[in-house]
């Protein structure tokens, strides 16, 4: 991406972002409140048109011509909200998620997550849970990027280290970009840090 911005009314809270993210790249994103962290993960997936130029897989998904919808951008997102249907069960969003795997890859991926129970509805799960079951979703997914907004914020603190493990595990040939303020997990993740603090991307370290 380059030169990304983004204003809501009159207020710019994007202010010139460019990266490139390799295949099998994991970039950590961190930096204080309001800082645009999740506008930025927001305009990448297409939930907001910005303006700059987005790349994804090699397909122009934003310039000042384009802009391809969220459906046809080669990238999963895990929101900060909840991310799942929650009139449908913990199998059912999977399936919506996951509609290139077999029935089996699916109920694996719950177990290794630890969601135990497949036909409750995701509304009923916990805040933790649900954060799991959109991980989930986001894994099973053929896309080859996964934009993660503070995705263990609501999950225990003993359970951070394997969940991240997981999603390394399954994100080894896709780009990561991940927001997060939680330390344990930027040191787990091992990516490339960024800093990003009032609208714009200031340094990134070199990979840990
Ligand atoms: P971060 O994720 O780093 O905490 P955000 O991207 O959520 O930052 O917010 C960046 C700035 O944009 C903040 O100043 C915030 O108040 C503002 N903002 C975020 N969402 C909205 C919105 N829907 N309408 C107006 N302003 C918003
Ligand atoms: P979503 O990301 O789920 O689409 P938003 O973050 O845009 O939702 O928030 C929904 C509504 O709440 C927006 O219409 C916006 O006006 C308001 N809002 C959210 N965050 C802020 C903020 N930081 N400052 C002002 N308004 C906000």
């Amino acid at each position: 991406m380059s030169d990304l911005r983004y204003s809501y009314k009159n207020k710019e809270v994007l202010k010139g972002i460019s990266f490139k993210l390799a295949k099998g790249e994991r970039l950590v994103i961190v930096g204080p409140n309001g800082a645009g962290k999740s506008t930025l993960l927001k305009v990448l997936i297409g939930a907001r048109k910005g303006e700059g130029r987005i790349v994804m897989c090699d397909l122009v998904v934003q310039d000042e011509k384009i802009f391809i919808p969220i459906e046809k951008r080669c990238a999963a997102y895990v929101p900060q909200g909840s991310g799942v249907f929650p009139h449908k069960t913990v199998l059912e969003n999977l399936r919506i998620a996951g509609k290139e795997r077999d029935e089996s890859e699916l109920v694996e991926m719950a177990r290794v997550l630890g969601l135990r129970e497949l036909d409750v509805k995701a509304g009923k799960l916990s805040g933790g849970q649900k954060r799991r079951l959109a991980i989930a979703m986001a894994l099973v997914s053929n896309k080859k990027i996964i934009l993660l907004d503070e995705p263990l914020g609501a999950v225990d603190p003993a359970s951070r280290g394997e969940i991240v493990d997981v999603i390394k595990e399954h994100t080894r040939d896709r780009g990561v970009v991940w927001v997060t303020h939680l330390k344990d997990v930027v040191e787990r993740v091992g990516g490339r840090v960024c800093k990003m603090e009032g609208g714009k991307l200031l340094d990134c370290e070199e990979e840990l």
